[in-house]
Formats: C-alpha cells, structure tokens, sequence
C-alpha cells in the first residue's frame, strides 16, 4: 500500500479559519495536489453550530475553489432549505481536501475516482483542525469516506444511519459533538427511480441533525 507523508506538518497551529486555508494551499500530504487545481477547504464562520463533511471536491469545486457548489451542492442546497437549516450558518468541508479524478479517453472531461483510504488519513490532520477551530454542536458525515475518515475506517454507513454517535476520543478534545451519518448528495443524484425517497430520507437526516 503507497504511504504518504501526510498533511500534520502543514498544518499550522491555529484555530483561525483563515490562517489554516491559506497554509492548506501549499500542502503536499499526499499525491492528489499534483493534478488538481487548488486545495479547496471548508467555507463557513467559526460560529456555526453544525458541520457537514463530505468527501472531496468535485470538477467545479476544484475549479472554484470552494466545497459543494457544483450539482451536488446545489442538491445539498434545496436539501438543507427543505429541512428548514440556513446554509449560512453551517459550516461545509471534505474529508479530502484536493479532488482526485482520472481523465476520459478524449482527455476532455475529468471523472471522479473515489480517493483510497491512504488518502483520506493523510488529510485528516486539516478535518481534525476545521474541527478544532469551528467546534460544532453536530457534525454530519454525508457519505462512507466522510463517516471513515472521523469515526474509522471499517465503519459501515448502512449500519448506523439514523444513530447519533460520537467522534472517537481522541478526536474529542476541546468539543464533543453529536454525530450523524447519512448520504452524500452525489449518491442521490445518481439514483433514479429512487431519488425523491431518497431525497426526502436525506432532508430528514439533515432536519433530525439540525435538532441535536
Ligand atoms: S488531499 Fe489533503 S493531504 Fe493530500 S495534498 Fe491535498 S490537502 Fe494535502
């Protein structure tokens, strides 16, 4: 299995949100920055009282900049607006922080490809830091990597969606957070006949969290 440096020695020791996204522009914990655009951390103030993670930016995130503005965030939008929770007041990030793709046969389109478990340690030290500096109240997990990345990496989505649970001890240090696990947007866009059930267990995850 390929290891990696990991992302702990970029990461600066503040709890200032700005500080900790300009010094993530020049992390090289792991391979992904080669190809990718830009890191894209998290977006939100340090008052939000909920924090949603999920996996790693996508093609227009990369692009931007910034977490879930592409058709997932849009969908992750409407969601949180259905569930009566005021996007402006959470706080969005990834579990990963750069976006890994492999390019279609023409070389035109860049398609997501899941990053390995490799990956996803090696950044956790700048989701530990976001958790560190936000502090939620409740964190949601939207999707497998985001729920391995914080809570394991054998943890089983389809196990425990609908439980509150708690962020493992060491990573409890200075907040305790209730956390949920549920869907990544992405997972319910690609589904088809299903989407509106899906969609509508999504926005109950998030209107269920929104009261923790
Ligand atoms: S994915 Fe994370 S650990 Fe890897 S280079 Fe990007 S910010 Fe660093």
């Amino acid at each position: 299995m390929v290891t990696y440096p990991g992302a702990q020695q970029y990461v600066p020791d503040t709890r200032d949100l700005a500080e900790l996204a300009a010094a993530s522009a020049g992390c090289r914990g792991c391979d992904l920055y080669r190809e990718a655009e830009r890191t894209v951390f998290g977006g939100g103030g340090h008052e939000a009282r909920m924090m949603l993670v999920g996996e790693q930016p996508g093609n227009e995130e990369d692009l931007a900049g910034e977490p879930f503005v592409g058709p997932a965030g849009h969908l992750l939008d409407k969601a949180l607006e259905r569930a009566d929770v005021d996007r402006g007041t959470v706080y969005v990030t990834n579990a990963v922080k750069h976006f890994r793709f492999d390019r279609s046969a023409n070389g035109r389109r860049r398609i997501h490809k899941k990053p390995t478990g490799a990956q996803v340690s090696a950044c956790r030290p700048w989701l530990e830091a976001e958790l560190d500096a936000v502090r939620p109240e409740v964190v949601v997990c939207l999707g497998a990597t985001a729920a391995q990345s914080l809570l394991g990496k054998d943890f089983k989505l389809t196990q425990h969606r609908g439980e509150v649970l708690r962020l493992p001890g060491e990573l409890r240090e200075g907040c305790d957070p209730a956390v949920v696990v549920t869907v990544h947007p992405s997972a319910v866009l690609r589904a088809k006949s299903q989407r509106d059930d899906m969609f509508r267990s999504f926005v109950q995850d998030l209107a269920r969290a929104a009261t923790l």
